[in-house]
């Protein structure tokens, strides 16, 4: 169909596991010790490993219910890791897709944005729509089954940040280390740029911003953006370089855009405001 929604090659052709376990983890050790996992072999042969899950010396981990358990243990380790290094509010933090009170197919087509994602490279995703009407929880939830996706394919390197328009433009409006500020943003392998018209309508704002979508564009970084404009509305806020930027979005988006986002029914509407 689509010949960017890749079909998953099986996990044994994937590169070896390149994450390190969490050496010295004061969890590590009590989630080890407290629920180590029952051996298959134990009745039989001992297993090479000898119940620690992975066999040094090699790459990846045994292929025993130990080095399963060790790899899920791992894996969320890592899941947690990049999402703590998002700077994501305490408030959002904990929004998963399973919990996104909205349309079921709305979340389903939503999720192949997810899928259609390759280790670190995939489409960008834009959600305009009205005001409180859940974008950002979405997103959030989208992107938190992505680093999990992610992990999972044992992808070496993945870097997410997570900002809204308005603290990136306030963040850059001090000179003192702003460049190397603007790179975390500019440079991350996702940015997710959450209310996207809130920040101040100052040309040095609009010029920031245009920076952030070109340089973006320009090196195949994914966004993930949300704003309460209409596809008009932005590419009127960027001036003359309005139909660059909206032109750039459409294409990284590679049709996940949803403009007109919001319309929730009632009761889920009540659910995502209790959220
Ligand atoms: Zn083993």
């Amino acid at each position: 169909m689509n010949q960017w929604y890749p079909t998953s090659p099986p996990a044994e052709e994937k590169r070896p596991v390149a994450y390190a376990a969490p050496r010295g983890a004061a969890s590590a050790t009590a989630i080890s010790s407290a629920a180590e996992p029952a051996h298959p072999n134990t009745s039989q042969e001992p297993c090479a490993c000898g119940g620690k899950g992975y066999v040094f010396g090699e790459d990846g981990y045994c292929p025993c219910a130990a080095g399963a358990a060790r790899q899920t243990e791992e894996q969320s380790w890592v899941v947690e890791r990049i999402w703590g290094e998002a700077r994501i509010p305490a408030e959002l933090a904990e929004r998963r897709i399973a919990g996104w009170p909205g349309d079921a197919a709305v979340r389903d087509y939503l999720l192949t944005w997810v899928s259609a994602w390759q280790g670190n490279h995939g489409p960008s995703l834009v959600l305009t729509g009205r005001a409180r009407s859940g974008k950002t929880g979405l997103v959030l939830g989208l992107a938190y089954a992505l680093v999990e996706q992610v992990v999972a394919e044992r992808t070496p390197r993945f870097s997410l940040r997570f900002v809204t328009a308005y603290d990136l433009m306030a963040a850059l409006s001090t000179w003192q280390g702003r460049e190397e500020r603007f790179r975390q943003y500019l440079e991350c392998d996702l940015l997710i740029l959450d209310d996207l018209g809130r920040e101040p309508a100052w040309d040095s704002n609009v010029a920031n911003l245009t920076r952030v979508v070109m340089h973006r564009y320009n090196h195949q970084l994914p966004l993930m953006i949300t704003s309460n404009l209409s596809f008009g509305e932005i590419e009127a806020r960027f001036g003359r370089d309005g139909d660059a930027v909206t032109g750039r979005l459409r294409e990284m988006a590679r049709g996940f855009v949803v403009e007109g986002f919001g319309e929730l029914s009632g009761e889920a509407k009540a659910k995502a405001n209790r959220l």
